[in-house]
């Protein structure tokens, strides 16, 4: 594993309840590592819903010393594409797992799962059904009437010369289908003689235009498993009333293993969308700037964000595995994020609207040098030198000529500790034509070195600033909700109408310390004031710095007592 990520093991779960009980059992699990497998289907990125089932899968066989493979689930040919398989494993290696040599392709059993449906076949527990798929559903029947097919009682030796034929490309797609013959009448819909086989002309991304008939998930599923020696098949909820039929499917095979399904809830966040399909939508109609951008839900777009491994196993660990659907809040996410931050990333500072503050009585031309800790909950990051001289930069909404009431920075003839440093009078300030502020002047107080001031007089506002003979150029881009309703999915129309049109905010002309300018990616930061931000992984370039705030420094999470 590797340094960055949480060493504990998973915190326990039924899931364990459930395979601790299995060995104790002893029987099919007698001598087996509890083995895994985390299956995604290689149509879009990851994103945080799958960590939660990639801690889950991995997690598990980590606390049972066992394996975890990594296999795409690319039996559907649609849209599947290699970028997304590399995009798959390098988000899997950022958590901290490893699949070791254990990458597999659904694909590569598909003439494996031809045979266990001429099997089905030959035992008179499969059939070709000729029902087109509006007859289908027209033949489902209901909670009171049980499903039809004309076709169920056809000769084994019929099913089995058009099951082939199917494959070498006779029929038309849609034509046909190969059905489990199981029940009919039963009160699980899944049951009903589902289709396991359909024909498709669609070119396959590994391979090819080879086949023409495809097997359908609830039936291929079981299979890659049971091939691959899984013990247990964790997936999400929505599998569960799949469940009968993928026992099924194993009891009637000649599977090389058996192995169990066991189901638990997906992960939902409000204030954001989280299937391939929409945050596909939103990177093809240009809404974000591709996969990564750091308002996405995706490994890949939180990582840019600025989130860590280690803060999201720590939210998947902190949510819990339950049987239960449920939204987590956003601010948790968030939470989490700032908990490991606060921790680790060093302090800095950074004007992001900068104007300057000019200490009329410091002399020209000189500088002096401040040594300030990194991070003051961790002495042994060290130090780093300041440089302070007669210009700085200061937030633009630090000084008010005309103060509000309450307001403790800089106005006319108040106080204020430049952060680690002196203390500075304000004396005034010079406008343009239009009545902006465009310098601001201030007195230093040679006597306040360090920021003290050794006659006990209280000085309320703290302020941070950037030596303005000294500094570093950044671009430093703010993020808000991508959506401006907790559940876009929820409203009428489409969830693209609830896209926040504020949820990048660009600035261009910011200034940081000069420390700054060699910081890569991944770097973490606090700015003092402003929140936690990362260097971007993309665009920051020695030369053209560019910052994104991965979270405020204001925790927005209130646990419920
Ligand atoms: P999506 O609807 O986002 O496309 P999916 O379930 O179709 O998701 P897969 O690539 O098939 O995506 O998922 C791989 C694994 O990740 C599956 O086992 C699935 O159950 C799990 N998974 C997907 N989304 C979530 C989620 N929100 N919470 C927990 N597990 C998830
Ligand atoms: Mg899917």
């Amino acid at each position: 594993m590797s340094e960055n990520t949480t060493p504990e093991v998973m915190t326990g779960n039924f899931i364990h309840d459930f395979i601790d009980e299995d060995i104790a059992e002893g029987g099919k699990y007698e001598g087996k590592k509890v083995h895994t497998r985390f299956p995604p289907e290689p149509n879009g990125y990851l994103h945080i819903g799958h960590a939660k089932a990639i801690c889950v899968d991995f997690g598990t066989a980590e606390k049972y010393n066992g394996l975890c493979n990594l296999r795409m689930d690319d039996t559907n040919p649609t849209k599947e594409d290699v970028e997304y398989v590399d995009a798959i494993k390098e988000d899997i290696k950022w958590l901290g797992f490893d699949w070791d040599d254990r990458f597999y392709y659904a694909s590569d059993y598909f003439e494996q799962m031809y045979g266990y449906a001429v099997e089905l076949i030959k035992k008179g527990l499969a059939y070709v059904c000729e029902l087109n798929a509006e007859q289908m559903r027209e033949y489902r029947g209901d909670t009171q009437t049980p499903a039809k097919s004309p076709y169920r009682d056809r000769p084994v030796e019929e099913s089995l010369d058009l099951f082939e034929r199917m494959r070498k490309g006779e029929f038309e797609d849609g034509s046909m289908t190969l059905r489990a013959k199981i029940d009919l009448a039963s009160g699980n819909f899944n049951m009903r003689d589902p289709v396991i086989y359909r024909i498709n002309r669609l070119k396959h991304h590994r391979t090819g235009d080879n086949w023409c008939i495809y097997p359908m998930y609830d039936f291929a599923h079981p299979i890659e498993d049971a091939i691959e020696g899984i013990t247990h098949s964790l997936c999400t909820l929505e599998f569960e009333s799949h469940r009968p039929l993928y026992d099924w499917v194993i009891e009637n095979i000649s599977a090389p293993s058996k192995p169990r399904q066991i189901e638990f809830a997906r992960l939902g966040i409000n204030n954001t969308v989280m299937s391939k399909r929409k945050l596909r939508e939103l990177v093809e109609n240009n809404h974000v700037n591709g996969w990564d951008d750091p308002r996405m839900p995706t490994l890949c777009g939180l990582r840019r964000r600025g989130y860590t491994p280690k803060s999201i196993r720590s939210f998947i660990d902190q949510i819990g595995v339950s049987k239960v659907n449920s939204i987590v809040e956003y601010s948790f996410l968030e939470h989490c994020l700032r908990d490991d931050l606060n921790e680790s990333a060093e302090r800095t500072m950074c004007v992001i609207h900068p104007i300057k503050l000019i200490l009329t009585n410091y002399p020209e031309g000189k500088t002096e040098e401040f040594e300030v800790e990194n991070n003051p909950n961790r002495p042994e990051d060290g130090t780093r030198t300041v440089t302070f001289s007669r210009e700085c930069w200061i937030e633009a909404e630090d000084f008010m000529e005309e103060p509000i009431k309450k307001y403790q920075r800089l106005y006319p003839g108040n106080e204020v500790r430049l952060k680690s440093t002196y203390i500075v009078k304000c004396t005034g300030c010079k406008k343009d034509e239009n009545g902006n502020v465009v310098e601001v002047y201030a007195e230093y107080d040679p006597e306040t070195r360090g920021g003290n001031t050794p006659d006990g007089r209280k000085v309320r506002g703290t302020i941070h600033w950037v030596d303005a003979n000294n500094c570093a150029d950044a671009e430093v881009r703010l993020y808000d909700n991508l959506f401006t309703v907790p559940d876009p999915d929820a409203g009428e129309g489409s969830f693209l109408d609830y896209l926040n049109p504020n949820s990048l905010e660009i600035l261009k002309n910011c200034k940081a310390e000069k420390n700054l300018e060699t910081a890569t990616a991944p770097k973490s930061f606090q700015f003092m004031r402003l929140g936690y931000f990362c260097v971007d992984n993309k665009d920051s370039k020695p030369g053209h710095l560019v910052f994104n705030r991965s979270v405020s420094l204001k925790d927005g999470f209130k646990p419920k007592k």
